[in-house]
């Protein structure tokens, strides 16, 4: 067979496989593998890499857009000097996902603006680059979607889908009271979660005012318990972001 040939069986064979990747950066990793007098071995890795690259990116992507972010604000888009009181050695820790193989929680805590849900956010980005299950939802969501699960006899099956998840996002707690009945529902999926998956929670409620979300002294305990037993919590004391254009420079 003539190398032309050669040549067009071997891109057939890359089109019938669908690794339009490899197929795009032939001709260079052939002219490269030449000029640099490589071995065949070394051809095709440098050849598969560009292919696995691609799939690596594809894999992140659809893991972030499946998990419901309010956006994709990232940690290089956080700025910390604006927030004195966040120690960003510990955030940045927190991207090397050491907190999810230990099953650890954390909880953001601090009034509306300072930066709550931005970090979670990049947190959960992160884990879901790192191909971590992740879900991002807002509490009252949250709750709302338990409520009709119950309505519709599937209140299991929902809780077992949240328990799957490696990391879960709930944003926003105490914005909106929770009664009794809806306390026990988030219970139960806080318990099930405890020490076996990592939680991220957001809240402008300090921990001593959270029976007052839940309406009941005893089970707000046990819900603050859990959560708090292996917790990284993130005290945010400062001005919202969302004002910073009418403070004035000090
Ligand atoms: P919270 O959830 O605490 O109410 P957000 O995380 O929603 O606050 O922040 C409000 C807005 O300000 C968002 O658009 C967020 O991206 C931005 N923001 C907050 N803090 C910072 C910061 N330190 N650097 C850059 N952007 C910030
Ligand atoms: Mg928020």
């Amino acid at each position: 067979m003539s190398n032309n040939t050669l040549y067009q069986q071997a891109v057939d064979n890359l089109e019938f496989l669908k690794l339009n990747d490899m197929i795009e950066y032939l001709d260079d990793t052939v002219e490269y593998v030449n000029a640099n007098h490589l071995s065949f071995i070394e051809g095709i890795v440098r050849l598969t890499n560009y292919q696995r690259d691609r799939k690596q990116k594809n894999m992140e992507q659809s893991m972030v857009r499946t998990a419901g972010f309010p956006h994709l604000k990232e940690i290089k888009d956080f700025d910390f000097s604006f927030q004195p009181s966040i120690n960003e050695e510990q955030i940045r820790n927190f991207l090397t996902m050491r907190f999810v193989e230990k099953h650890e929680n954390i909880v953001f805590i601090g009034p509306s603006g300072t930066g709550k849900t931005h970090l979670s956010t990049s947190i959960g980005i992160a884990a879901a680059k790192n191909r971590y299950t992740t879900h991002f939802v807002k509490c009252s969501t949250l709750m709302e979607q338990l409520r009709r699960a119950r309505l519709e006899n599937r209140l299991e099956a929902k809780l077992k889908t949240l328990v799957r998840y490696k990391v879960l996002i709930i944003d926003e707690i105490g914005y909106l009271p929770i009664d009794k009945e809806d306390a026990q529902m988030f219970f139960q999926l806080i318990d099930r979660r405890y020490e076996c998956k990592s939680t991220i929670f957001t809240t402008n409620i300090a921990f001593n005012n959270w029976d007052e979300v839940f309406k009941d002294p005893i089970l707000a305990n046990a819900i603050l318990d859990r959560i708090l037993h292996h917790a990284h919590v993130v005290q945010i004391n400062g001005k919202s972001y969302r004002m910073k254009d009418y403070y004035d420079d000090e």
